[in-house]
Order: structure tokens, then C-alpha cells, then sequence
């Protein structure tokens, strides 16, 4: 008889972060429940480790890299947010390219300003179309009432209009 409750459950290998956990412990088929929960929401396990496995999911507690920043900066975007927004940053300096974020629930959706907090830009994503997206720009205020006024909408754009478009918007092309 097999007193081993492990090898009475089906493993899984999570996607994101490469470890093995019980299939039946996540609400998804392809991600662990620590990156099921982080990814789409859903129930995390309550984890409880020993000798470096949680004895209820079975995760190994090893997160991966885009889980990592993630965690850091606090954001809860889609992958497709967090490469466009780690494409401007790292090409024009995180100090010119600011988080300025009014959507926190939107996943696809990221508002970014200039150094100076002028000029608001506003990225989203559009459907599962990749390499392709919705950017909607804000001027500094002409009056008080409004902290931001329209200054365009372009739909349909690949990162490379959107960086062309976004850069000359926040001052950082001339
Ligand atoms: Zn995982
Ligand atoms: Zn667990």
C-alpha cells in the first residue's frame, strides 16, 4: 500500500514559473495556483512550505523573472503592458517615461507621463491582436477644472508608431 499522498495526484509543470505543483490545486491548467493567482486572479493557495515545497500545491516557491518585477514595481498589467512599458523605459530612462496610473484595475491599460508630469499618455491594448494598440494623449490643463486636456486619439498602432507618437508627446524626441 502506498501511503505517499504525492504520488496519488496527476503534476503538473506551471508555465510561468517552471515548478511542479497538484494539478488539482490549481484552477488552471497550464499555471500553478501562486501564478494563476498573480497572472489572472484566481485563488491562490494558501502555501505552507516544508522542506522547500508548499505540502498543499506542491510549488516549489520559485518565481519567475516577469513574476519578480511584477511583484516589485507593484503593477498589476498584462505581459503585453509591462514589455511595452519596459521597452520605453529602458530605451528613454524609467525618470522620462513616469508611471502615472488611474486604471490600476485595468490590466491592458497603463497611464504614463513625462519627467515633469505635464503631458499624460494613455496605453491599451487592443483585443489579443499582437502588435497593436490604443494611445490616447493629454496636455497639461488650459484651466483649472480639468487636470488634463484631450490632445489626440490613435487607434490601431504598432509599438513603433505608438513609440513615435508617445516620445514627441513627452518631450523626448526632437
Ligand atoms: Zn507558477
Ligand atoms: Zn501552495
Amino acid at each position: 500500500m502506498d501511503n505517499n499522498l504525492s504520488s496519488n495526484r496527476n503534476i503538473n509543470t506551471c508555465d510561468e514559473c517552471n515548478s511542479e505543483y497538484y494539478s488539482d490545486s490549481s484552477e488552471m491548467t497550464s499555471l500553478c495556483p501562486e501564478c494563476s493567482h498573480i497572472l489572472y486572479g484566481y485563488e491562490n493557495c494558501e502555501h505552507q512550505f516544508e522542506t522547500g515545497r508548499c505540502i498543499k500545491c506542491f510549488w516549489n516557491g520559485k518565481e519567475s523573472e516577469y513574476i519578480h518585477k511584477l511583484k516589485d514595481k507593484h503593477l498589476n498589467k498584462s505581459k503585453r503592458i509591462i514589455y511595452v512599458l519596459e521597452f520605453l523605459q529602458n530605451k528613454y530612462g524609467e525618470t522620462n517615461i513616469v508611471i502615472n496610473d488611474h486604471w490600476e484595475a485595468d490590466k491592458e491599460a497603463i497611464g504614463l507621463t513625462d519627467k515633469t508630469g505635464q503631458y499624460l499618455a494613455y496605453i491599451s491594448t487592443i483585443s489579443d491582436i499582437d502588435n497593436n494598440y490604443f494611445l490616447a494623449l493629454e496636455n497639461p490643463s488650459v484651466d483649472n477644472e480639468i487636470p488634463y486636456s484631450p490632445a489626440g486619439d490613435f487607434d490601431n498602432i504598432s509599438l513603433t508608431e505608438l513609440e513615435k507618437i508617445l516620445t514627441r508627446h513627452l518631450r523626448l524626441s526632437e
